[in-house]
């Protein structure tokens, strides 16, 4: 893509310095010249009143899209365990995979890492590629970035899938540059077109106000990240095992550009969220900081862990680690407690896939009871100590 001026339309009227935000044009005598500054992003040719400027597309090079096949999870991995969304996301490529009639692989980077590929393929791969390589050790966005480019280039997979973790957040959107496709981040939900067998993306827009669907008709692969916690995870079947593939690594120090020297874990109350049975969340109807006790200590009694609306979070109350939502983590425990929660659609994106869903909440038309299968309608500092005081009951 390219940013041209139409020299004989130019009369020198320097409207378009002023449009262009990265100084990326020069008055050459009366005539404007784009210099080496351009990122081609077409803010001047709006601005040109003599339609001087021209925004030219190359074509590209059409692809032949039936050379694409199989699905690909990309298997993320951290200290050498599979990290839960990759578990998920093969539960996920399954169904894909076999709605299409095509194989299911996993792809997982790193170094000394074979034994991951025997599990991967007993959570259903029929195929494991395998990168090892010293450099890939510990993630760089660069290194992980080359080698599944160069995978994806001589592989041609019909679908990729990576978990948005901030890992899959940071590569995704790189190597579907790099290979010339779209992306859809952060899909909750994911189909197969029965008509023309291409992949339908959902995830929230505009703010989570509407669920939209994307598809990607022209590009492939076609690549998707999927919020952890959404679908339900793979079965492990130690009697499976698929067809191992080691990849040739063309990596070198020069291909990455940062090197790791430590990784430092946040000191802090680790919350698992997506692998909750039992959540309570508290949300601004605790009426400060000190709400959390109580929400704890009912969390605790039930083996829970504790979530938070984004106004708690948003108010210093907790840490946003605690975040259930379209901007936190998406759950889906067996219960979900949410107390002094109003049910915002950017809470309810979070956790309305939950197996059973309790609201205590002290107005009763609040928009939580449309998703609640049992709702409390009082002030919660009534009805969580009466909660605590009958789970008590039932341990004597
Ligand atoms: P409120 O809406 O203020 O509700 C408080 C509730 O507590 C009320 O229903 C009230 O009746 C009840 N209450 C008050 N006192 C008591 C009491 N003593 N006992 C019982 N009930 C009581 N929100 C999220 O949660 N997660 C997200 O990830 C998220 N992402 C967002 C992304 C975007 C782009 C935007 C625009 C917003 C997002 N939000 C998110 C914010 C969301 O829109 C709401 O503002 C937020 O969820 C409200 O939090 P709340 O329910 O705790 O507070
Ligand atoms: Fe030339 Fe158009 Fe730029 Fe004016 S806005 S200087 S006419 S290219």
């Amino acid at each position: 893509m390219a940013v041209v001026i139409l020299q004989d339309k130019c009369r020198g009227c320097k409207l378009c310095l002023k449009a262009c935000p990265f100084d990326a044009i020069d008055m050459v005598g009366k005539l404007a010249v784009i210099n080496e500054k351009c990122t081609a992003c077409g803010a001047c040719v709006e601005a040109c009143p003599f339609e001087a400027i021209e925004k030219q597309v190359a074509e590209a090079p059409k692809k032949d899209l039936s050379a694409y096949k199989n699905v690909w999870v990309f298997a993320e991995q951290r200290a050498g365990k599979v990290m839960p969304v990759a578990i998920e996301l093969l539960g996920e490529g399954r169904k894909l995979a076999d709605e299409i009639g095509v194989e299911l692989c996993a792809i997982v980077l790193g170094n000394n890492i074979e034994g991951l590929a025997k599990e991967l393929a007993q959570y259903g791969a029929d195929k494991v590629y395998i990168a090892e390589h010293e450099l890939l050790e510990t993630f760089t966005t660069d290194g992980y970035t080359k080698v599944i480019t160069d995978a994806i280039n001589e592989i041609k997979p019909e679908i990729v899938l990576l978990g948005a973790t901030h890992i899959g957040r940071d590569l995704a959107p790189r190597v579907a540059a790099r290979v010339d496709t779209g992306l859809t981040a952060d899909c909750t939900k994911l189909e197969i077109d029965p008509e023309d067998k291409k992949i339908k993306q959902t995830r929230p827009a505009f703010g989570g106000n509407i669920m939209a669907t994307i598809v990607c008709p022209n590009h492939r692969p076609q690549m998707s990240t999927v919020r952890p916690g959404v679908m339900d995870k793979a079965h492990k079947d130690d009697s499976k095992c698929g067809e191992i593939i080691k990849l040739d690594v063309k990596l070198t120090k020069t291909d990455v550009r940062t090197e790791v020297l430590e990784i430092i874990k946040t000191v802090g109350e680790l919350v698992s969220l997506t692998d909750a049975e039992f959540i309570v969340s508290g949300g601004r109807g605790i009426g400060n900081a000190d709400g959390f006790k109580l929400i704890k200590e009912l969390a605790d009694k039930l083996g829970g862990v504790v979530g938070a609306s984004r106004a708690t979070v948003d108010a210093g109350w907790i840490d946003h680690s605690h975040q259930v939502g379209q901007t936190g983590t998406t759950v889906k425990p067996t219960i979900y407690i949410a107390c002094g929660i109003s049910g915002a659609i950017q809470h309810l994106a979070g956790m309305q896939s939950s197996d059973v869903i309790i609201a205590i909440n002290k107005n009763a038309n609040a928009p939580i009871f449309d998703v609640a299968d049992y709702g409390i309608v009082g002030d919660l500092y009534d009805v969580i100590p009466q909660l605590i005081q009958s789970l008590d009951k039932v341990d004597d």
